[in-house]
């Protein structure tokens, strides 16, 4: 099979032919008809967050595509249409029994990096990450379910309990996960302010539904936020950035306010006064990722148009070294996804 590698970490990704991969127990070989591409796998090329379990190494996380093959112990018809999550889990601890899977005791970390991705014709997956695609969702839209739609679902829902009428804002709000983001937002009867950098971004923003979209190159951002808000501050906020904007987003936020940190790509420390959470009864929470069942409930979001997924553009599997470098310059609107 075609399948684009690292052969070190830092370096180029180069065509090669490998081995069609075989399913062991409980696993589901699949033919990959789509895989896209974000700021993750160009933080495992670079070896600079999370590094490939083995080199050289197929990158690819987000995927959907066909069973073509099953291994012991594994009822799936060939030629099902499936998405797939991207965590590895055990499916037996205290967490993965409760439906909390992205917090699995015994986490083996991410597909795509612990074992090889999508980034190729055949990948071997775990039965339990497999959910089936109807047919009205395609190939590139189903391999976005799970991070880029399932993320900000399970953030919103379970950990952060958006409410109909709350005013909601969403930094990062440009890039894949934060459309969506905006998009379930609104679904769920927030007003939505988006944040992020450049009138491009605004502008998808805008277009998913939200009230504003604020550059806080622009502005100073807790002043944006407390005056969209009324002068009382937002009820709740979720965070794809880092401490870049964090600490404004928190000053923003109203009396009895939450913020939920989904992501953290500007850095790692940031300072928070204690005295100003328990003053205000802010809640700080962190999300990761979606579960299973949650991602039964987002297939049907998409499936009957609620969620509309955006996707920037398919291309070959070649193209996977100008795709990373779009993700990387921060370019891209949506995703971007090879289909192998
Ligand atoms: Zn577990």
């Amino acid at each position: 099979m075609r399948a684009m590698v690292i052969a070190e970490h830092g370096g180029p990704l180069e065509l090669r032919e490998l081995p069609i991969p075989r399913p062991g127990p409980g696993e589901v070989l699949v033919r990959v008809r789509a895989c896209a591409v974000d700021r993750f796998d160009v933080a495992i090329r670079a070896g600079t967050r999370e590094r490939a379990a083995a080199l050289p190494h197929v990158l690819g996380h987000e995927i959907a595509g066909e069973v073509a093959g099953t291994g012991p112990g594994v009822d799936r018809p060939t030629g099902e249409r499936v998405a797939a999550t991207l965590y590895l889990v055990c499916g037996r601890c205290r967490w993965c029994l409760r439906g909390r899977e992205t917090i699995c005791e015994a986490f083996g970390g991410h597909i795509g990096v612990n074992v090889p991705g999508g980034y190729a014709e055949y990948v071997v997956l775990p039965d339990r990450n497999l959910v089936t695609l109807p047919d009205a969702i395609s190939f590139p839209e189903g391999s976005i379910l799970a991070n880029a739609i399932g993320t900000p679902f399970h953030a919103l829902t379970a950990r952060m309990g958006l409410q109909p009428g709350e005013r909601l804002v969403v930094t990062g709000a440009g890039g894949g996960v934060g459309l969506h983001a905006v998009q379930l937002g609104v679904a769920m009867g927030a007003s939505v302010v988006g944040v992020d950098l450049g009138e491009e971004k605004l502008a998808a923003i805008r277009e998913m539904g939200a009230d504003a979209a604020v550059d806080p190159a622009d502005v100073e951002l807790t002043d944006a936020i407390r005056a969209w808000s009324g002068g009382r501050g937002a009820d709740a906020a979720l965070e794809l950035v880092g401490p870049a904007t964090m600490p404004k987003v928190l000053a923003g936020l109203a009396k009895g306010g939450r913020m939920v940190i989904v992501g953290s790509h500007t850095g790692s420390g940031w300072e928070i006064d204690p005295g100003d959470v328990y003053r205000n009864e802010w809640e700080i929470k962190g999300s990761r990722n979606v579960s299973a069942d949650e991602l039964a409930t987002v297939v049907d979001l998409v499936a009957s148009g609620r969620i509309r997924p955006v996707i920037a553009g398919t291309h070959p599997l070649e193209e996977a070294e100008a795709l990373q470098q779009r993700v990387r310059a921060g370019t891209v609107i949506g995703r971007e996804v090879l289909v192998p």
